[in-house]
């Protein structure tokens, strides 16, 4: 584990409700502000100027995390399917009982697919 999150004990695993624990008291030490949209991101002298939804903020470093799977691609033939087929993307998938009580073909073999196979 990250050893900003704390100690751990060599071969054992800390359970998610303790990872976000470790994650909470972490950031209620830092001037975390949740739900700010950045809309945009410009040098300015030395370091960079960024424009967000809750107010304009100069930085001396900047670290993109925005993520590269957040983006649903859902293929252009899912459009060509009956509207009797129900279609639901791994982004809002939560469980079986969402699905009709039928036959299911999952499309896409990789992780997500698979752990829902
Ligand atoms: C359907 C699905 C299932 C997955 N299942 C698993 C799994 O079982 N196990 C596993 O290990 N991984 C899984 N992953 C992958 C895992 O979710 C990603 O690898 C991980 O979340 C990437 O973390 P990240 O911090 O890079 O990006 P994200 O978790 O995508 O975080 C990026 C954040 O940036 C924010 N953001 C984006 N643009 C802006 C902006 N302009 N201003 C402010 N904020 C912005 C987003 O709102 C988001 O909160 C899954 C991914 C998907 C899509």
């Amino acid at each position: 584990m990250n050893r900003l999150l704390g100690e751990q004990a060599r071969d054992a695993y800390a359970t998610g409700s303790e990872v976000v624990r470790r994650i909470e008291r972490l950031a209620a030490a830092c001037p975390v502000r949740e739900g700010v949209e950045v809309t945009r991101l410009d040098r300015a002298g030395e370091g960079y100027a960024l424009r967000t939804g809750g107010g304009d903020v100069v930085a001396r470093a900047v670290v993109v995390a925005t993520g590269d799977q957040n983006q649903p691609m859902v293929p252009a033939l899912a459009r060509r399917l009956p509207a009797r087929v129900a279609q639901y993307h791994t982004a809002s998938y939560r469980g079986p009982g969402q699905l009709p009580d039928e036959a299911v073909l999952v499309v896409g073999s990789a992780q997500s697919g698979c752990q829902i196979a």
